[in-house]
């Protein structure tokens, strides 16, 4: 008897009615004689209405509180289904993270898994009950509650099932599976039968947000292999799996955007050592996490950095760096918030040279400026003006060949 693990999303659990179809689902899986944990999100929309409503109440919400809040989410959704999935007649039990005992580290919004216990869940798959598991919540090891970062549910999901050695993990969602660029902003976008860990990691951290990308980094580590697909229809989805020879003859397997960041530019900063270690330190302290960076070539002992920070942090970061470009005596600080990230993910680019100037190539026929790029073996990635940004994934998307029907060796 296999054990699988399921992940539904929020709007796979957006209302009464997609619950009850969501324990339908559930129940024929458990028919058919497979062991089954079930980890679910908060409604559509109902982790951002609590935030909202954190941010009536305070303009620096303590990020301890933020979690009780957020936490009561994934609670309401674990609750409803297994009564959902009891009015069926089968047995479910729901668990909170911390009932499960999914312990982690102490920093919340954003808290890492140690360890997964799961003897209570074990225990209620013995006595033949369907598992059902709030996501996106854990416990540290004093009892406070935490949760694991924006669609974390998903991360809730991979360490169960690594936890647990299931034999599978499916993620639900309200897309049929990993697509070779978001499908709500390219149509014509084909979904992948298979992508590696990393690739899918790459798309993860660049905007793909149908996985969380810690949820990916802890799958690949732990060998767990997923499967994305709908929770509207039974077709077959996306396999996330160990990459392989194949996969390596296609160059450009997707594209990513991101509108999620915003620039900061500090002018004329002086060229000497120990000024980056002061600008970023001073970022990092504040918890915010700087993704490109940008240098200029020194001009009469004096250069410019450009870096990106999420969206979120900006005017925070505007702030903190605001201080210290006036200790390091620079000339000026610039930011901008209307930049997005587009990037090409590929194994086959650690084989194929040209990849990055044909990128640069598609964007200027455009006219479209590129104002900071970076690479990795598998990645190249261009911030833009925000306004090109959905230009920007459809013309790469059409150049790399992506689209429907589009065959590999096009590609190559
Ligand atoms: P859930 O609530 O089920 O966790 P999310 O909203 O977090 O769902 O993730 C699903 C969404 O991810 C899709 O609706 C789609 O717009 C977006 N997405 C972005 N990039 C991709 C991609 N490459 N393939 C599929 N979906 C993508
Ligand atoms: N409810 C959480 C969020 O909206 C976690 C999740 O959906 O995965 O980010
Ligand atoms: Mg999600």
């Amino acid at each position: 008897m296999s054990l699988i693990v399921q992940k539904y999303g929020g709007t796979s659990v957006g209302d009464v009615e997609r619950i009850k179809r969501v324990a339908r689902r559930v129940v024929q899986t458990k028919a058919e004689g497979h062991r089954l944990v079930v980890v679910v999100s908060a409604m559509a929309g109902e982790t951002d209405r609590l935030l909202g409503l954190a941010a009536q109440v305070s303009d620096a919400p303590d990020e301890r509180e933020i979690d009780v809040i957020l936490a009561t989410g994934e609670q309401i959704s674990i609750g409803l289904l297994s009564l959902a999935i009891q009015q069926q007649g089968y047995k479910a039990r729901s668990f909170t993270g911390s009932q499960v005992r999914i312990q982690t580290d102490t920093a919340h919004t954003r808290a890492k898994i140690l360890s997964v216990e799961a003897d209570r869940v074990q225990q209620a798959l013995q006595e033949g009950a369907i598992a059902i598991v709030a996501g996106f919540q854990g416990v540290t090891a004093e009892d406070e509650v935490t949760t694991l970062g924006r669609g974390g549910s998903d991360l809730t999901a991979v360490a169960m099932a690594s936890a647990l050695k299931a034999d599978l993990c499916e993620i639900f969602t309200d897309v049929d599976g990993v697509y070779t660029a978001d499908p709500n902003v390219v149509p014509e976008a084909r979904k992948l039968a298979r992508i590696s860990y990393d690739e899918m990691l790459e798309m993860a951290s660049l905007g793909a947000k149908v996985l969380q990308a810690r949820a990916v980094e802890y799958a690949k580590n732990y060998g767990v292999p997923i499967h994305v697909r709908s929770s509207f229809n039974m077709s077959q989805g996306t396999l996330v799996v160990q990459e392989d020879a194949e996969m390596e003859k296609v160059v450009v397997s997707g594209i990513a955007y991101n509108k999620n960041e915003a620039k900061i530019t500090v002018l004329r900063v002086a060229d000497r050592p120990g000024i980056a270690a002061r600008l970023f330190g001073q970022v990092a302290e504040a918890n915010i996490v700087v993704d490109m960076i940008v240098q200029n070539i020194s001009q009469d002992g004096t250069t410019d950095i450009s870096f990106t920070v999420p969206k979120a942090d900006y005017p925070k970061a505007m702030q903190i760096v605001s201080g210290v470009a006036e200790e390091i005596a620079a000339q000026q600080v610039v930011g901008d918030d209307k930049i997005a990230k587009v990037s090409i993910v590929g194994v086959g680019m650690r084989t194929h040279s040209g990849v990055a100037a044909r990128m640069f190539e598609a964007l200027s026929r455009q006219k479209i400026n590129i104002m900071m790029i970076s690479t990795s073996e598998i990645k190249v990635s261009c911030v833009i003006d925000a306004k090109y940004g959905e230009l920007a994934v459809r013309v790469l998307h059409d150049v790399f060949g992506l689209a429907e029907g589009a065959m590999v060796e096009e590609r190559l």
